[in-house]
């Protein structure tokens, strides 16, 4: 979007605000499908669970990976209307629900639509077995996570090592385990990271075979990194290395799927602020704006994301702070950045912030989440 653009809905629609581009979003999704031919892309909801965006990608062709209830009738509910290709196949096709701990009744309301569902424990069986026994299962594989912006290994995955126990568990309880699942953490930009989770699956498909256990998905999770900056490696060289080990180690009719959200949404959104509030402080130029990391600039603190701030007015440039609106001394989105001298009602704006911001927004000290608007839709 050009500056010129961003000013006009900033003048329309006031501020703070979040722009999707849906022209963007359709390109991240031709690009992941571009290098990666063979791999369905589950688009990992809560990087961003706008509606408008579980749509477009669903024309796209995408599917969708849930982890809550309310984000599985968020995507049912957006695409159960649309013409789908087989109504029958059509929840596997189309949605997985990856988080491999679920509420008793969360199992029970899903059990209707006999969802693909993950589970990385033995206690985790149990629950499925009583309460959404139609439910096909995916083992989650704990895998390394080195030098991922967000890691996930601490929390879920079982160890290797007790994969195929695991395995033989769901199976003997009557459960049919369909696939294994793994995340190397999430804007993952140590690419041997994949490369060695795909050798840890291959060893858990290879010695379930022996044990009369063919596993027919593959699902490598998320954590493809979104281009943030000059020094995140390209796509197409992670795809390389991804496509070049499945080649290698499992069979030709190996279904594969991934949970990509960073990477299909982040750098879709532009968000457009207001100066509130302008101080000194220090010698330093201080600027208060009309947004908050408890609101679109919340990935700060929860997604360990950096996001930088641009004027559209001219000037010599100063590192200056910016801070959020609210009264809380957390409430820093920057202590330098590179601005020119602004006013008072100037607008400044923030790039590539299109996952894991507005999405856990909050309305902590009575201030609303930024208004989302949806362009090229
Ligand atoms: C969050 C999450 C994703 C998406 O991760 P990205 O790093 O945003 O691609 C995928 N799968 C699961 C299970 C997740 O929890």
């Amino acid at each position: 979007m050009t500056a010129r653009h961003l000013q006009a809905l900033a003048q329309q629609h006031g501020t703070p605000l979040v722009l999707i581009d849906h022209d963007v979003l359709r390109g991240n999704y031709a690009s992941f499908k571009k290098h990666l031919p063979k791999v369905q892309a589950y688009f990992a909801v809560k990087a961003n669970a706008e509606p408008a965006i579980v749509r477009t990608f669903y024309q796209a062709g995408a599917s969708f990976d849930v982890a809550s209830l309310p984000e599985f009738m968020l995507v049912y509910e957006n695409i159960k209307h649309l013409p789908a290709k087989a109504q029958q196949d059509f929840i596997w096709d189309k949605i997985i629900y990856a988080n491999p701990t679920k509420p008793k009744a969360t199992l029970q309301a899903l059990d209707q639509y006999k969802p693909l569902v993950t589970y990385d424990n033995a206690e985790e069986i149990r629950k499925i077995k009583a309460w959404a026994p139609h439910a096909g299962v995916v083992l989650r594989l704990r895998v390394p996570n080195t030098g991922s912006q967000c890691e996930l290994s601490s929390k879920f995955g079982c160890d290797p090592g007790e994969a195929v126990d695991l395995i033989l568990a769901a199976f003997q309880t009557g459960l049919v385990v369909e696939g294994l699942s793994f995340h190397v953490g999430s804007q993952c930009t140590n690419f041997e990271n994949f490369v060695q989770a795909l050798n840890v699956a291959a060893a858990v498909m290879k010695e379930a075979k022996s044990r009369g256990h063919e596993i027919k998905i593959l699902d490598i999770g998320g954590g493809f990194p979104a281009a943030y900056d000059k020094h995140v490696r390209p796509f197409s060289e992670l795809a390389r290395k991804i496509n070049a080990e499945i080649d290698r180690l499992f069979a030709p009719d190996i279904q594969i799927i991934a949970e990509p959200g960073r990477f299909l949404v982040a750098t879709a959104a532009t968000s457009v602020a207001s100066v509130i509030g302008k101080a000194m402080r220090d010698g330093k130029p201080c600027y208060f704006i009309d947004d908050s990391v408890y609101h679109t600039f919340s990935g700060i603190i929860f997604d360990h994301c950096q996001y930088h701030l641009k004027a559209f007015r001219r000037g010599p440039k100063r590192i200056s702070a910016v801070f959020g609106q609210t009264c809380d001394g957390l409430d820093i989105i920057s202590q330098s950045e590179e601005l020119p001298d602004l006013a008072i009602d100037d607008l400044v704006y923030a790039e590539n912030i299109g996952a894991y911001s507005n999405a856990s927004a909050t309305w902590f000290n009575g201030f609303p989440p930024a208004k989302v608007v949806h362009v090229n839709v």
